[in-house]
């Protein structure tokens, strides 16, 4: 499916819930969050009708599974194996935070997930524990290493770089690369949600990043960049066992390429992260409206996705756990 601008759209955010045993600084409040209430949140059911009759007919073929924290979901596995039940379906990757990974990993990736992306922006316990807001660290190392033994592949580990919080931390979490064949990825902070923490801290460029890295080790070109669907630049560590990635959504943006649709946990339909606007698709999915009434409401949707996010003035008012990030 292209959008107006004669993008092609084929890969598919799909939120299983918006929930969350974290809360991240950048990505939720501390407190008083209202959570979807129960009954808006799609059945796998209702997820599984929508990427069989809906998506997948449009040309998503291609999955990431993610939240809040999608391993809440009770009994994930079933719904990876009705996806996995499509032929047409390309790839199907997940985004965690990793807590319960150690214990998920196995069955996650015998029901048919490929590959995973785990959030860890440090490797410090006590700065780990304060950015999460009460995340345990060693946890978390403990789900990339049953990733890892799982058999997925790649494991992309996603560091969000937020001034005064974790800028000093890269040095070491690029370090992981040298041991371990994981993908390291340092992301801008984007201001989604908390408008103050983005007033408050700003940006750091991922070119910064780099440069600082650059200090550190001999970086060196990718030849053959891990399997992805994200817009990233690819280095490594001169004779590490894994990759750097740098993805730049603020400083340079990638708004030209971008070849993603959001399914929100609620059943909305978000065309683009950062700009507001959303489809209501689950109304009418639960009204008993056809596969083509459907997929003409998703692509009106996608007719009108913006060309650009036209970010650094406003600050989207969803927090990314709400829209699947
Ligand atoms: N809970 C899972 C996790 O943490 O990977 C999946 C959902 S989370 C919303 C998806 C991604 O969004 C994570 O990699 C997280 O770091 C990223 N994210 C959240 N808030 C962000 C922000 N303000 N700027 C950039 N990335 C953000
Ligand atoms: Fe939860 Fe992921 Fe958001 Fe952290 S980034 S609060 S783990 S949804």
């Amino acid at each position: 499916m292209r959008d107006g601008l004669g993008r092609q759209i084929d890969y598919l955010r799909v939120s299983v819930t918006d929930r969350c045993n974290f809360r991240c600084q950048y990505c939720m409040p501390a407190r008083g969050k209202i959570w979807f209430p129960r009954e808006e949140i799609l059945s796998f059911e209702e997820i599984h009708t929508l990427v069989r009759d809906v998506f997948i007919p449009l040309g998503l073929t291609r999955i990431r599974l993610t939240g809040g924290e999608p391993l809440l979901r009770q009994g994930l596995a079933t719904l990876v194996t009705l996806l996995r039940g499509e032929p047409a379906l390309e790839d199907l990757a997940l985004s965690t935070n990793g807590v319960l990974l150690e214990a998920q990993a196995g069955g996650l990736a015998a029901a048919g997930i490929d590959r995973v992306n785990i959030s860890l922006d440090t490797l410090e316990g006590e700065r780990f524990r304060r950015i999460t807001r009460g995340g345990n660290l060693e946890i978390v190392l403990r789900g990339v290493r049953a990733a890892l033994e799982a058999g997925m592949h790649p494991v992309k580990i996603n560091c969000v770089v937020v001034p005064g919080l974790n800028l000093e931390d890269v040095i070491e979490l690029a370090r992981l690369t040298i041991e371990l064949p994981v993908h390291v990825r340092f992301i801008e902070f984007m201001p989604v949600g908390d408008r103050e923490l983005f007033e408050a801290r700003g940006t750091v460029t991922i070119s910064d990043v780099a440069g600082r890295l650059r200090e550190r080790f001999e970086l060196v070109p990718v030849a053959a960049p891990p399997a992805g669907n994200g817009p990233a630049d690819h280095l490594a560590i001169r004779d590490a066992m894994g990759t750097l990635g740098f993805i730049h959504p603020m400083s340079r943006h990638f708004c030209d390429a971008c070849n993603r649709l959001r399914l929100t946990a609620n059943g909305h339909i978000k065309a683009c992260l950062l700009t507001s606007g959303e489809l209501d698709l689950k109304t009418p999915l639960r009204q008993g409206a056809s596969a083509d009434e459907l997929r003409q409401l998703v692509q009106s949707a996608v007719a009108i996705k913006p060309d650009w996010h036209h970010m650094g003035d406003r600050v989207q008012a969803l927090t990314m756990s709400q829209v699947g990030g």
